[in-house]
């Protein structure tokens, strides 16, 4: 069912870059012959997955939508696909996204970019646009995609599905390829909160083969899912419905908020005052640490290599040339500014400062409240090639999903309502490892 959906919908969607369709049909008969035999389903059995094309996957091409990567054919699986694989999961292939998941609207692929399942004239969002548009176009049952500054959320609020970005360190980096190791999270990508629940069972928990996972107890989700939010006192962020949100948009959160005060909810405006230095700081942390991470693809290790080069050199030097697209390229280069000696103190170390004066006010924000709402964009999708001109505009997107980035908390979006027929997505914010009610607040909205 899922490639013949396919086949009737990617033409128009192009979510895929790659299918596994003969491993998909492998593994299927493989579950069957085992249920056949006696053997139990797994949490996951049967369900046809996608994944963003930047988690590696054995003897399944991981591009990171990157012409430097296009051959790129792993030996190993990440953690997040071995356990997706445990738990009876069928992967059926590999999302497009933005290359290297820089960007927030998948016009940075370089191969070609998805289009919104709502309007083919609309842009999927970013970077996971391709894990988004294949749930929403009813491709797959789920999808993970990985969220650095926004990248499950954003798209999820464009394409109308539910994006979930757990706590930094809850599941594990391994086999994700690294944008920017201090804010990369997977996370999945579902038609509603209860799916969202299970794949986040799923796949989290401590991995020792990643030195920033999180050594926590990981509780059950789906039983967090009563449907009662009463008594529950939720923050709304003046700086999140300020200037530049879309009346539209304001309207669907306000109106959502009236439902948890009927649900028996309270909630109260709250600030996050460093908010307008969120975008600032994370373009400065984010590209140094890709700076930094991006320098494994010199044309030896990974990928492809430049042909004829004049010697050692010129053979990276057009390896990367050719292999990087212009948002990489922008970004290395910003990076490896910020962290030259010089210039050091005056932007890492100071966007470092920020990064912590912005987690200390979600904190405060906790002490009072169980959780922060506001939109997941200031925007619904916007139509292709509207902003690739526009970096900065573009960078803009993410105002709201940054923050929480930085503050390395976990948020979920959930469809809220339309504007123009483009689906409006509601961000809900818990504090570092309560992703129980998290999902509570979403189950019960939804
Ligand atoms: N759009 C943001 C960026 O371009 C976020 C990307 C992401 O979360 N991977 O960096």
């Amino acid at each position: 069912a899922s490639f013949n959906r396919i086949g009737q919908t990617d033409e128009a969607v192009r979510a895929f870059l790659t299918l596994n369709e003969e491993g998909a049909r492998a593994s299927a008969a493989e579950l069957d012959k085992q249920l056949a035999e006696g053997g139990e389903r797994g949490l996951l059995f049967g369900l046809p997955a996608g994944l963003k094309d930047n988690m590696v996957t054995e003897g399944l091409l991981t591009t990171c939508a990157s012409q430097f990567l296009r051959n790129y054919d792993p030996i190993y699986d990440g953690t997040a696909v071995k356990k997706l694989k445990a738990a009876q999961s069928v992967l059926i292939g590999k999302l497009n996204m933005d290359e290297f998941a820089m960007g927030g609207s998948n016009e940075n692929s370089s191969f070609y970019p998805t289009r919104n399942p709502w309007n083919t004239d609309y842009v999927p969002g970013g970077s996971s646009g391709g894990s988004a548009a294949a749930v929403a176009a009813g491709q797959v049952y789920f999808s993970l995609g990985s969220d650095t500054g926004g990248s499950i959320r954003q798209p999820a609020a464009y394409c109308g599905v539910v994006g979930l970005k757990p706590t930094y360190g809850l599941v594990s980096r391994f086999g994700l390829v690294a944008f920017a190791s201090s804010l990369d999270q997977i996370g999945p990508i579902t038609k509603n909160v209860e799916d969202s629940a299970y794949v986040l069972q799923a796949i989290a928990g401590y991995d020792s083969m990643d030195s920033t996972s999180a050594n926590v107890e990981i509780p059950d989700y789906a039983s967090a899912l009563t449907g009662d939010v009463k008594g529950l006192r939720i923050g709304v962020p003046k700086e999140y419905l300020g200037q530049g949100v879309d009346p539209k948009v304001k309207e669907a959160v306000l109106a959502a908020l009236k439902v948890y005060e009927s649900l028996g909810a309270t909630w109260e405006e709250v600030s996050l005052p460093h908010t307008e230095y969120a975008v600032a700081a994370y373009y400065i942390l984010a590209s140094s640490e890709a700076s930094s991470n991006l320098a494994r693809f010199d044309g030896v290790r990974y990928g492809v290599r430049a042909d004829n080069p004049d010697n050692l050199i010129d053979m990276y030097r057009k390896s990367r040339s050719q292999g990087f697209g212009a948002e990489v390229k922008r970004r290395i280069m910003l990076g490896t500014y910020a962290l030259s000696s010089g210039y050091y103190d005056a932007y890492y170390l100071k966007a470092q400062k920020v990064r912590t004066l912005i987690k200390q006010d979600f904190d405060h924000v906790f002490e009072k409240f169980d959780l922060i709402i506001g939109p997941t964009a200031p925007t619904p999708a916007f139509r292709i090639d509207e902003q690739v001109g526009d970096p900065l505009t573009m960078y803009l997107n993410d105002i709201v999903t940054i923050p929480v980035s930085l503050a390395g908390v976990p948020a979920i979006s959930v469809p809220c309502g339309f504007a123009d027929g483009l689906p409006i997505g509601l961000q809900i914010i818990g504090k570092a490892f309560d992703e129980r009610t998290v999902l509570r607040a979403a189950h019960a909205y939804e």
